[in-house]
């Protein structure tokens, strides 16, 4: 039955023959219907814009993905009314029933699988195999907030109250009103995917502003979601920019939460603001943030050095370092940091740059702010360490940037401390496993973490103290699983919501306790 337990969705083999023609015809197939126009959804009604955002594949800027209506005030305005309203009915539909559109959203998904991966390929310069995981990341949150809520909805029996003689006590997980859901363009469909989805299932309506870069995609998720039937004003689709529409969900009094994922500037800007009481507002907003990482690899003496240093690299440059998760830096203990840079050097040459639709490992970075930022990084790069590898721009009609290698970097250096998100790596070496953990805690983030060594107290050691939500031993610190690794960190990564995760759909309920007198 749909309740037998939770498995995630497998990661398509590309090196299988049959697989990569599926991938090529599924990118056929979405170029022909690229360039299309894309309203918003508000309530049962799609709205065109005359102002629109130009979505462009960033690995070849000549090509138009689409075009994006763009909310105004007024639209976000009646995009509230259709979501408070909305709200009236949704909360009262029976979580079962609730949970059976995102059941019908992720079959569905399944089928559609290369599809909704092709259009990633396009339009965030994604490789096969990381359109490929997003797409099964997105499908695996549908499935699984789905059996959350059954689950949540049947606390009463599976972790009842303690008994107290003469009462019955019953507690229930409601919703909390109308949510505004600000995604970011790293994990277009998936991350989107999961916090629309966490946040209608328990009964929430929503007012989902996507990334620019990544509108159409976005608008493919919420197209989904009305076939399937979700009703009208349960999802209210409202592209715009962060300065006017972002602000404007944020401050509005009858918002009561805001669940946002992406950079800590944004989200500390969204939390100062959510902070703020409206006139007429009776609550007080609940922000869930997940923000950057300055995440990192470990790596002792002992450890198995060709392991850690396929690990370093896979995390530093897996879809070009934008990641939250990337392990952009790398402490390494000083008998053996020639050798791990070494042999992090040769891979990271081995890495070829190209069209993402080709399937090339290095495709370009989101777009030209972005673009713009890491060269800089880079040049900074230039005066705080020894430049290894990379280093450039590179050739291709698109924002395409050497994966870049910077050795014997200072712990305080601004490559070792600030979020470049992109793909540029930094390497210190240090004493002993202690300074190196201590290097590795020098930091305001708190995302992801991994340590190598074949050293049982060393490890035992490294788990208590290497501070960050998600710390993993002897492997790389990218590509949490839902329902596996739940994904969240601590000081300026967040909130530590733990997306995927038993505790993800506790923060868009409040619990209600009735006591009735027998
Ligand atoms: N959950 C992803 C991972 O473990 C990262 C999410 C993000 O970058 O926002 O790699």
């Amino acid at each position: 039955s749909r309740m037998a337990s939770f498995a995630n969705e497998a990661f398509t083999d590309f090196t299988l023959e049959e697989n990569q023609r599926a991938m090529k015809a599924a990118l056929i197939k979405v170029r022909g219907e690229l360039g299309g126009d894309y309203p918003l959804f508000i309530g049962g009604e799609k709205v065109m814009t005359a102002e629109r955002t130009v979505s462009i594949n960033p690995g070849n800027k000549d090509e138009i993905i689409g075009y994006v209506s763009k909310a105004s005030v007024e639209l976000v305005e009646r995009a509230m009314n259709s979501a408070l309203t909305a709200f009236e009915s949704w909360k009262k539909t029976p979580a079962i029933e609730r949970a059976q559109y995102l059941f019908d959203a992720a079959d569905l998904m399944r089928l559609r699988k290369h599809e909704f991966s092709a259009l990633m390929v396009l339009e965030a310069g994604k490789n096969y195999a990381e359109a490929d995981a997003d797409t099964a990341e997105a499908i695996d949150f549908l499935d699984f907030y789905a059996r959350e809520m059954i689950r949540l909805s049947e606390t009463n029996t599976i972790r009842p109250l303690t008994k107290l003689a003469g009462e019955t006590n019953e507690i229930t997980y409601i919703p909390l009103g109308v949510g505004a859901i600000i995604p970011p363009w790293n994990f277009p469909l998936a991350i989107l995917a999961g916090m629309t989805s966490a946040a209608i299932v328990c009964g929430n309506t929503v007012l989902l502003k996507p990334a620019s870069p990544t509108a159409v995609i976005a608008h493919k998720f919420v197209a989904l979601m009305e076939e399937v039937g979700v009703p009208a004003g349960v999802i209210n689709f409202v592209p715009g920019s962060g300065a006017e529409v972002g602000d404007y969900m944020t401050s509005h009094p009858k918002t009561r939460f805001i669940n946002f994922t992406g950079s800590k500037e944004v989200g500390l800007r969204i939390n100062r603001i959510a902070s703020e009481t409206a006139k007429g507002q009776i609550w007080i907003k609940r922000v869930v943030a997940e923000l950057g990482g300055k995440d990192g690899i470990v790596v002792d003496e002992t450890a198995d050095l060709d392991q850690a240093a396929s690990a370093i690299v896979a995390s530093a440059f897996g879809f070009q370092g934008q990641k939250c998760s990337a392990g952009s830096r790398a402490v390494v203990v000083k008998s053996v940091y020639e050798e791990v840079l070494n042999k992090v050097a040769d891979l990271t040459r081995k890495l070829q740059i190209g069209l993402p639709e080709d399937n090339y490992q290095a495709g370009p970075v989101i777009d030209r702010n972005s673009y713009d930022k890491i060269l800089e990084y880079i040049e900074i790069g230039k005066r705080e360490g020894r430049l290894v590898v990379g280093g450039e721009k590179a050739e291709g009609n698109g924002f395409y940037i050497q994966p870049t290698v910077f050795a014997d970097v200072k712990s305080d250096a601004r490559i070792m401390q600030e979020e470049i998100f992109g793909p540029v790596l930094a390497i210190a070496a240090a004493e002993d496993w202690k300074e190196a953990i201590d290097m590795y805690n020098d930091t305001e983030f708190g995302l992801t973490g991994a340590f190598f060594s074949r050293v049982e107290d060393r490890i035992s050691y490294a788990l208590e103290e290497m501070h960050c939500g998600n710390l993993y031993i002897n492997r790389k610190c990218t590509g949490a699983l839902v329902g596996v690794h739940p994904f969240g960190g601590f000081n300026m990564s967040g909130t530590d919501s733990k997306a995927g995760g038993y505790d993800y759909l506790l923060q868009f309920t409040q619990a209600k306790l009735t006591s009735r007198k027998n």
